[in-house]
């Protein structure tokens, strides 16, 4: 094992996905020498944070706020938008909701209350924000009306988001190393962080530093763990994104007696195109999945419904229902639409690598999904039948619901009976896994005495305790920042601490 001049670094941080990113960015502040070490080769850099449509979740109190991360939205915009205030009270009871009160109250305040501070920092490093219309907002007559607590993007998306991180790091110098796999964290004999152990093209070296970042993402795929934890069938799921997340810096600190926390048997999981690649494909992004299903119906190979598809936005229920559709026969599903609400679908449901099938009839379009007939034909009859009289509002929960019916269908709830109707076949899509390490609000790792070991600091997907059972969208890229920028920080005030 070799170890050199030039592998002697004050901050260690593992992984170039946006957590890391923050990490290493935040560091430099303090003016301590940052390595980053990647195990992508730089084609592949970015991790799931490039695969994202760049959306961030924080708390709001009004325009003035959006107006410190978009300073140029012109007077014509502020008139064609509806913005309801997404306060930091809001911001804790959906995550309090979505999760069944189990996330960690601690974790939970720290990112609630650190994201629009994070969201402008963010804008010092370069990154550029936009008002999502195309994925946030309904026209309602001359206004767009923004739904669901999620209203600004990363301009150019993921790639933008970690292409302007990216730039600032080098810019910083910040010193990247691809195709560099982190394997193991070296501890002094009092426990404290004392340097890691890398794999680079010319084999194994270790590196010296006084603290490592761990921001290399969650285990979703990893098969194997994902099969452990996760459970039965979860092996056979479609990875949305990098396929380098194999919990690799999650194993290497429960090896030194860190914590494992959080749902370790749960995860992120979406409707992704049925027949979407094994993993993400980085020219489409985020596009195989399909979330419009609250404008139409969901049904199974039998075609059958089997969960709620208006019970709540689309970004408080997506997460989840990737998870039921790996529990339906051949784990797939079927999203239902008639023409009224085809004008209103995604982008997504745009791009020319879908699996989708259009019919004058229900029957025939039951034929060319390939799924029951008659199932899909009574199925429609009785949706049908029990949808109640009110007024269609995509941008609000409009209470136009279904009665008698098992699931129910809570809102949105319109008959399908206006040819042509079209299908999309989807899967199960895992997006990332819940379970990880326990950490503190300042992001320092904790062993399973609750004692802190010195010198390592974890952020992003490795963090265990703030989602359960689901997950409030736009809230991953947001704690990975949060966090992420607290742990370059903490990581750096503690080695200048040591140098005064
Ligand atoms: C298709 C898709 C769309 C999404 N859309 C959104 C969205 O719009 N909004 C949102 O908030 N969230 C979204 N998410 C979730 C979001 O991607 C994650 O919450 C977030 O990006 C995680 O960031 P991270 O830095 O922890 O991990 P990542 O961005 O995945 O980065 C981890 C990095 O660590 C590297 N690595 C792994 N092991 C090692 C090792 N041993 N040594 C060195 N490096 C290693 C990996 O190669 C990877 O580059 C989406 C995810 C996907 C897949």
């Amino acid at each position: 094992m070799s170890s050199s001049p030039e592998s002697s670094f004050d901050v260690v941080v593992v992984g170039s996905g946006n957590a890391g990113l923050c990490a290493a960015l935040a560091a430099r502040e303090f003016d301590v020498s940052v390595l980053l070490v990647e195990k992508a080769p730089e084609e592949w850099r970015g991790g799931n944070s490039f695969f994202t449509g760049g959306g961030l979740r924080f708390a709001f109190r009004g325009l003035d706020d959006i107006r410190t991360l978009i300073p140029d939205l012109s007077e014509e915009e502020l008139k064609s938008i509806e913005i309801e205030p997404y306060d930091e009270d809001q911001f804790y009871n959906d995550m309090l909701r979505v999760t069944e009160y189990l996330t960690d109250a601690d974790l939970c305040l720290t990112l609630i209350r650190q994201s629009l501070p994070t969201m402008q920092w963010l804008r010092t490093k370069g990154v550029r924000w936009n008002l999502a219309f195309g994925r946030q907002a309904f026209r309602v007559g001359n206004k767009f009306r923004f739904w669901g607590g999620l209203l600004v993007e990363a301009v150019g998306a993921g790639p933008g988001l970690v292409g302007a991180l990216f730039d600032r790091a080098t810019k910083d110098g910040v010193e990247i190393r691809y195709a560099s796999k982190a394997t193991r964290l070296l501890a002094d004999r009092q426990g404290r962080i004392a340097g890691i152990e890398i794999r680079g093209a010319e084999g194994p070296y270790e590196v010296h530093c006084r603290s490592v970042v761990l921001a290399s993402g969650g285990f979703e795929a990893n098969a194997e763990w994902r099969c452990r934890y996760l459970g039965p069938d979860w092996e056979l799921a479609k990875i949305r994104g990098t396929p380098y997340n194999n919990g690799d810096g999650i194993k290497m600190a429960l090896d030194i007696g860190a914590q494992p926390f959080g749902h370790w048997s749960s995860c992120h999981a979406v409707a992704w195109d049925l027949n979407a690649p094994p993993y993400g494909d980085r020219k489409i992004g985020d596009l195989f999945q399909k979330h419009s299903y609250p404008l139409g119906i969901v049904v199974n190979i039998k075609g059958e419904r089997f969960l709620d598809e208006g019970a709540d936005y689309r970004n408080y229920t997506y997460a989840e229902y990737g998870r039921r559709i790996i529990r339906q026969p051949q784990r797939a599903a079927f999203q239902i639409f008639d023409s009224k609400v085809l004008p209103l679908l995604r982008d997504e449901y745009r791009i020319r690598e879908v699996t989708k099938a259009e019919a004058t009839t229900v029957e025939e379009l039951a034929k060319k999904l390939e799924i029951d007939v008659d199932g899909l034909v009574r199925t429609v009859r009785e949706f049908n039948a029990a949808v109640q009289p009110g007024e269609f509002n995509p941008a609000i929960l409009d209470g136009k619901r279904t009665k008698g019916l098992t699931p129910p269908k809570s809102n949105w709830a319109l008959p399908i009976d206006t040819p042509p109707f079209v299908g999309y076949a989807v899967t199960t899509g895992i997006t990332f896994t819940f379970g990880g390490l326990r950490i503190t609000p300042k992001a320092e790792v904790l062993d399973t005495e609750n004692h802190l070991i010195p010198g390592l600091y974890a952020a992003g997907e490795h963090v265990g305790g703030l989602f359960y059972y689901n997950y409030p969208g736009g809230s991953g890229l947001m704690a990975g920042a949060v966090f992420g920028r607290i742990a370059g920080a903490e990581a750096s005030t503690q080695v200048v601490a040591v140098r005064c």
